[in-house]
């Protein structure tokens, strides 16, 4: 029996690393390793992952998490899950993870913990709890406290917001805001 894969997570507020750091796995990983994201973070460019420090990393863009499976090949090491928060409610995000973990594909994942009312983010919890490391990131508030939640200031008007449409923020200053829409 084949050695297993081991399940990374890396979650938390906007602007903390998670890209970051999955590119840097992703890297290391060399030429085993494949990038996927939901069909439904359309986005900046849909085939390319690029990170506020510049990094940058090809990604296909999936409908439904088993494709991913589809990709599987005898050379792939590692796989990589950009967004996985953004796959809401797929009941094939699991089970595929687990299937690639089972058959010695190391998995990253990344994924916002909360969304924009502070509410745990779809599966990324139970992801978070099946891992075998689990790094939680957060960035600084502009109060210079580290943020804990991602104020949204846009209009609800877009399916999935633009980074620019939030602000990481502690939870102090978070309370002073108008709730989110
Ligand atoms: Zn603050």
């Amino acid at each position: 029996m084949s050695k297993h894969g081991e399940l990374t997570v890396f979650w938390g507020t906007m602007f903390a690393g998670k890209s970051t750091n999955l590119i840097t796995n992703l890297k290391e990983a060399g030429a085993g390793a494949i990038c996927f994201k939901p069909y439904s973070d359309n986005r900046d460019e849909p085939n390319v992952i690029r990170t506020h420090d510049g990094l940058m990393y090809p990604v296909t863009r999936v409908k439904k998490a088993s494709e991913i499976l589809l990709h599987v090949n005898p050379g792939l090491t590692t796989v990589g899950i950009e967004e996985a928060s953004l796959f809401y409610e797929d009941p094939t995000l699991i089970p595929t993870i687990q299937t690639l973990r089972e058959i010695g594909v190391n998995v990253v994942v990344t994924g916002l913990d909360m969304d924009r009312h502070g509410v745990p983010f779809s599966q990324m919890p139970s992801i978070a709890a099946i891992a075998d490391n689990c790094f939680k990131l957060r960035t600084r508030c502009s109060c210079g406290e580290f943020a804990s939640l991602n104020y949204y200031r846009g209009d609800g008007s877009t399916f999935v917001a633009r980074d620019d449409m939030y602000e990481p923020m502690c939870r102090t200053c978070f309370s002073k805001q108008k709730p989110s829409l």
